[in-house]
């Protein structure tokens, strides 16, 4: 019955209010192989999407539309891959809006429905899929001994700002911070590199930071986020690791989609596998990389307990997306709460933003040189064939 309503009032859409829907703004963020594009909307929107050469554009037809706010007003600036935004109203009552594009591209388009932050946007993905599913050798390791890879991630990015504080620090900003100042302490020490899921304010979405990682061979993924909740008071760091139930779910996932994957666990393919030695191999990575996750977290715990205040003396686990890798252990340091004041104000202040790094920095170092992988120049330094490096105390109150 509501199918057939629903059905009726689909085929009258034509015949609604020629403007059923505000174009209220348009947004691009722009990241090295992607470009997103966000148009923000008064309320829910059919759309069609056409990609077309010569010249590349695409064109995007919001129907039942009119322009409002800052969409009235100009178009956005070109970012990215596009190199021209045009915005027209058409004789059928939609809004138009035209990318002039660099190269050819894929272009993805969905509707987002309203959070706490947006109400509904159209969302329109341009970009190349990332080759990133043959693995990559790193130039800078020797055949003999190879660096060890820390794939750093920050959080959120782009259009999701991620928690904001009460005097309107953005997650995003100070995670980058964190991240790119952990990223330029890990490649001062001999031995480590480290990779950034993301350099920029743009948003990478989940999946693509674990492949990411995992193009690079990572050894370990340490993702920065900063933590918020509704009393204000809270505060202190918290450190995640995949939970069980999450490694099982992703067991799940990967046991059903390796037919048409051609990922590895650990150099080993699964597609040519039967299912139970398929889920035997998967397993085991998982249980070694939750394992070792879990004492990496450890370390990372107790140098921010240095710094600071910590939330819980415990490494927490939960289901968080990006830890998911079955193969490379993975943690999520919640630096500090967002909401509470102080450490807003504090997660604004580079120095501080240093010592954090440091002290996560630290616990990834102490972790590596008590469990160096086999062939590594940090396995030869634990060893005791060359002097060990000396980094940078992470201050705080001492032992
Ligand atoms: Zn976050």
């Amino acid at each position: 019955m509501l199918r057939i309503i629903w059905a009726a009032i689909l085929a009258m859409a034509p015949l609604l209010p020629a403007h059923a829907v505000d174009v209220r703004g348009i947004r691009l963020w722009a990241g090295p192989d992607s470009t997103r594009v966000v148009l923000d909307l008064s309320g829910s929107a059919q759309h069609s999407l056409q990609v077309l050469k010569n010249p590349d554009r695409v064109v995007l037809d919001v129907l039942g539309a009119r322009l409002a706010g800052s969409a009235a007003a100009a178009p956005p600036a070109a970012a990215g891959a596009v190199k021209q935004v045009r915005v027209a109203r058409q004789p059928s009552g939609a809004v138009r809006i035209v990318l002039d594009l660099a190269r050819p591209i894929q272009a993805k388009s969905f509707l987002a429905s309203p959070n706490d932050r947006y109400g509904y946007r159209l969302v329109i993905d341009l970009g190349v899929p990332a080759s990133v599913e043959t693995p990559v050798k790193p130039e800078h390791a020797p055949p003999d001994a190879r660096d060890l890879i820390i794939a750093i991630d920050a959080g959120h990015g782009g259009e999701d700002p991620g928690a904001i504080g009460k005097n309107g620090t953005r997650e995003k900003d100070v995670v980058l911070a964190i991240a790119r100042e952990l990223a330029q302490q890990i490649n001062a020490e001999p031995g480590m590199k480290s990779v950034l899921t993301r350099s920029g304010d743009y948003f990478v979405p989940l999946r693509d930071r674990m492949r990411r990682a995992r193009a690079q061979q990572a050894d370990l993924f340490v993702s920065i986020h900063a933590d918020s909740i509704r009393d204000r008071r809270v505060d202190g760091s918290s450190v995640y690791i995949l939970s069980q139930r999450g490694a099982t779910d992703e067991a799940s996932r990967w046991l059903a989609e390796r037919e048409n994957a051609s990922d590895l666990i650990g150099g080993v393919s699964l597609d040519d596998k039967d299912d139970v030695l398929a889920s035997v191999l998967l397993d085991l990575s998982q249980s070694a990389s939750l394992r070792a996750s879990e004492v990496a977290a450890e370390r990372v715990l107790h140098q921010l307990n240095r710094v600071g205040e910590i939330r819980k003396p415990q490494v927490q686990q939960a289901r968080f997306m990006v830890l998911k890798s079955p193969d490379i252990p993975s943690m999520l340091v919640e630096t500090a709460y967002i909401s509470n004041p102080q450490e807003e104000q504090r997660l604004r202040a580079q120095p501080h933003q240093a010592k954090l790094a440091a002290a996560i920095h630290q616990g990834v170092h102490d972790y590596f040189y008590a469990n160096p992988p086999a062939g590594t120049r940090v396995a030869q330094l634990a060893a005791g064939a060359a002097p060990r490096p000396v980094l940078a105390t992470a201050g705080g109150s001492g032992e």
